[in-house]
Parts: structure tokens; sequence; C-alpha cells
């Protein structure tokens, strides 16, 4: 008979894992809480307004191509995307303007020209940071770090003859700080912490790798917005053979003989070969594996960042704005800083402007755009979250109507906001985080939760919460290391 896996979640890692088993010839169902799949990148309408939900940066397609290469079908019949000549428009309150374009040496005459930053000061550090990327890649990335095999290899070795030049031992903020010197090019930077939850006050040097993927790949808009990433996914898993079972929430895993057998849901009980768990590690344990001790590392280790998302629909087109836009704070007023400084996760918060409507026009009705307002904002510890949103709104659009010159307030025609309980209940990320654990300890890539548990065979784990971390690509990549742990049938 042929072996059937189980995947408990269909989040971008889910639906990858389970394209993955069942091109190895494993029967797969997977079993989602919500109505719809896609976890977090999902998206939602308004009126007549169409948002993204969650992601709005997309690099590094080819993981999403391959997946589709790896079922014998042409990516471009079914998912297409445009690399963006300008990854994202940068504002700061004392008037200076930065164009982030992705051709370097568009991008390098602008730091020079707008910043008086030497082009050769730049290209050094971006030297540095493709350096770490490559030393790391392979090691940290694509593949268990939780097997001996990993360690007897010439990346290892590589990496460890070169350790210096990861600057492991300063943070992310020192290592931008000393060599680029400029406040607003630091700022920059900074923000890159961001991409996996973290604090650019923190996190490790070795992180500027983060700007490496970015500036090396570049930034791309999938046609239909982000949301075609998981639901052409969604569509190939079908063509597949995959199983999926909406609206299912799994209650346990169930085992026998340190074994995962099989899955409970709240009307019955699903035998299988195998079980791949792609839902946050923290609730996996503490929900679904009652009896199994939770991991020291999964109790303990600091969560990312979350966010305050803003959607607005708003009746008026600003030709200023790109389809990604970053407000940095330099002049906040205390009490707005205290919300973050509470649990020290960013000194400047940043807003961020997503809209999509910039390249998707059936986003809005004509004349308008969808704003996807995001501010990066610490896990869910209890904070009272209504009062915070009610004065981030207030402080947000105050902001936004200074450095726009325009009544915000006046133009904001539909409404929806997201906070980290919110984010928490519709995706079970453990107090709403969005990457799982952060990286600000200068050991997380060895903290985060392996793709199998040594002590229960047959159980798999993938997504954000373990390695190698959060974020679309590296959810993919997951996927992969679940996929190569198991033969194929
Ligand atoms: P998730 O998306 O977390 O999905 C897990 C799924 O499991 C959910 O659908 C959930 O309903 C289901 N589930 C949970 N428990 C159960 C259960 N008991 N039974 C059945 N199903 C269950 N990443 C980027 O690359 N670029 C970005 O720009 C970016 N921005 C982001 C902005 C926001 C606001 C958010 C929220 C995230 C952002 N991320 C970004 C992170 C990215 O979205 C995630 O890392 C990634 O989507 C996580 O995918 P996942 O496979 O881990 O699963």
């Amino acid at each position: 008979m042929t072996p059937k896996g189980i995947i408990i979640g269909a989040g971008i890692a889910g639906i990858a894992a389970a394209i993955r088993l069942a091109q190895k010839g494993y029967q797969v169902e997977v079993y989602e809480a919500n109505q719809y799949p896609g976890g977090k990148l999902s998206n939602f309408s308004l009126g007549a307004y169409r948002f993204d939900a969650g992601p709005s940066l997309f690099t590094m397609p080819h993981f999403v191509d391959e997946l589709f290469e790896l079922c014998d079908e042409n990516p471009r019949d079914y998912f297409n995307y445009k690399k963006k000549s300008i990854a994202c428009q940068y504002f700061w309150e004392d008037t200076t303007r930065l164009t982030a374009f992705s051709d370097p040496k568009k991008f390098a005459q602008e730091v020079e020209d707008k910043l008086q930053v030497a082009p050769q000061t730049l290209q050094a550090y971006l030297d540095k940071a493709k350096t770490k990327y490559d030393l790391t890649a392979n090691l940290f990335l694509h593949q268990s770090l939780h097997q001996l095999k990993t360690y007897w290899s010439k990346d290892t070795l590589k990496a460890l003859q070169n350790i210096q030049q990861m600057e492991i031992g300063k943070s992310l903020d020192d290592v931008n700080t000393q060599q680029l010197k400029e406040p607003h090019l630091v700022q920059f930077f900074n923000r890159y912490a961001t991409y996996n939850g973290s604090s650019p006050y923190k996190t490790p040097g070795i992180m500027t790798l983060v700007q490496h993927l970015e500036s090396h790949y570049g930034t791309y808009f999938p046609k239909g917005g982000m949301v075609e990433i998981s639901q052409s996914l969604f569509e190939l898993a079908k063509r597949q053979g995959v199983v999926f079972h909406l609206g299912q929430k799994v209650e346990q895993i169930l085992l026998k003989n340190k074994k995962a057998i099989g899955i409970k849901t709240n009307s019955r009980e699903v035998l299988a070969d195998l079980v791949v768990a792609n839902m946050d590690i923290y609730p996996t344990y503490k929900k679904l594996l009652p009896e199994i001790k939770m991991p020291r590392n999964v109790r303990k280790e600091e969560r990312s960042s979350s966010a305050v998302i803003f959607y607005w629909g708003v009746e008026k087109q600003f030709d200023e704005m790109d389809l990604h836009n970053i407000f940095f704070s330099d002049n906040y007023p205390e009490e707005f800083k205290a919300l973050f400084e509470d649990k020290t996760i960013y000194k400047d918060p940043t807003i961020y402007v997503n809209i999509t409507a910039k390249e998707e026009a059936k986003d809005a009705p004509t004349g308008a755009e969808n704003w996807f307002v995001m501010i990066n904002a610490p896990a869910n510890y209890g904070q009272d979250w209504k009062r915070e949103v009610d004065l981030l709104r207030t402080r947000v659009i105050e902001k936004l109507n200074r450095m726009l010159g325009c009544d915000l307030s006046a133009l904001i025609k539909e409404e929806t906001i997201m906070s980290p309980p919110e984010i928490q209940a519709k995706t079970q990320s453990h107090m709403g985080a969005l990457y799982g654990a952060s990286s600000n300890n200068k050991m997380a890539a060895f903290l985060r939760h392996p793709n199998f548990k040594s002590s229960i065979d047959h159980l798999y784990f993938c997504g954000g919460s373990v390695h190698p971390g959060g974020g679309i690509p590296l959810c993919l990549l997951s996927a992969k290391i679940v996929s190569d742990q198991l033969p194929s049938v």
C-alpha cells in the first residue's frame, strides 16, 4: 500500500512539503484549521479593495519555480512575477529621501548623491555581506543543522576557518555604524534585522548577509499579488493528488511506541505513516503533544517581533509613493517609543506602507489605493493592545500627514486592523510572532527546533518557527529539508 503522509497546516511550508512528498510517491493529506490555505500568506477584500494579509516582500522566486519544475510543469504557465526596478522608497523627517534602485550602480549613485557616501564604501560593505552569505548559506540554510554529517563537510571547515569574517561578536548596528558611518544609511541597513523579526541592536553582525540576498537576488512582485505564491502552489499540490481538508483543526498527534502514527481532529482519528507539523512549534508541543516535554529552547527563546497592521482603502493616488515605502522615525514622541522599548525590540519603529494597487489596478477602485501600513511591534506579552493600537493609529496618521502633506483620516474609506493577538488567533503563531523565535541570540541558528524529532520516529516539522527560519524562502527550504529526510516510495 502507498504510504500516507499527513501535514498539519497549509502554510506555505506545509503546501511545499505536500508537493514534495507527493512527488516522492506518498499519498498526502493536509489538515488546515482555517477555511483557506496559505496561513500568513493569504489575502482578503474590504469593499472594492484587495489586500495581501501578510508578506509583501518576495525574494528568491526560484524556490517557488523549483516546485513546479519538480512536478514537470512550466512555472510560467501558472505563476508569474516581475523583478522590481525599485525595491523600496525611503522617507525621513529631515526631508531626506532615498530610492533603493535594484540596479547596484544606480543605487550606489543614489547613495552618493543623497547621502554623500562614496560608492567604494558601500561596495566594500556589500562585498563583506556577500562573503558571509557564501560562507554560510550551504551550511545553515540548505540542510539540517542537527545531523552529524552536516558537520563533516568542506562547507563547515571553510566556515570555521573564516569565522572572524562573520562578525558574530558585534551587533548588526555596530557593524553598520563602523563600516558605513552615515546615520541614514546605518538606519537603512539596520532595517534588514526586521526581515527575520530581530533587533539590529542585538542580532549579530553576520546578519548583513540578509541584505546580500536582497541586493543579489532582487525583489519581485507576483502577478495577482503575493497571495498567488500560496494559491498557485495550493493548485499545484492538488494537481499532484494532495487532498486538503480545510476548516479541520488537528487536536492531537497520535503516538505509539515512540512513533507518530496519525492525528486526531475534533471529529475523527486518521492514521498515517508519517506526520509533518507545519504549525508553530510552540503550540505543536503544548496542544498536540501534551505528553512530550517541550524542549527548553522552544519554551524560552525570545519570540521574533510581531506587527500592528492598518489595512486602509485610501481614496487618492500618491505620485511620490512606490509599491513599497518606508517612513523612518527619528522624532517620535516619547509616549510612542514606550510601546516598543517595552520589550526593547526597536529603538526606531518604522512605518511601512505597501500599495499593491501601484502594480495591480484591480486592487483598488480608479483613483484610489490599497494601503498595507505595518508597524513592527513586539510579540504579544499581554500588552493593552486596544490602547496601543489607538495611540499608534493617531501617531501614524499624524506622521504621514506631516510627511505627505495630506489629511489621511478624511481619505480612509475602508479600514481593518490586525495586532499581535489577532495574528496569533488567525495563524496559531505563539504570541503572534511573525517569524517564530527571533535571531537576537548569537546561537539562534543552532537553537531553532530541528526538522525532525530524534526521540519520536516519523514526526517532522517545517515552517517559519523551525530550522532554517521564518520568511517565505526559508519556509520553502524547511519543506525541502524535511523531504530530503524521506525515502522515495
Ligand atoms: P503559517 O503561515 O504560519 O501557517 C501555519 C498554518 O497552520 C496556518 O494556516 C494555521 O491555520 C495552521 N494551523 C495551525 N494550527 C493548526 C492545527 N492545530 N490544525 C490545523 N491547522 C493548523 N515573509 C517574507 O518572506 N516576506 C515578508 O514581507 C513578510 N512579511 C510578513 C508580514 C506579516 C504581517 C506576517 C504575518 C508575516 C510576514 N512574513 C514575511 C513571514 C511569512 O509570512 C511567514 O514566515 C510564512 O508565511 C510562514 O509560513 P509557515 O509555512 O510557517 O506557516
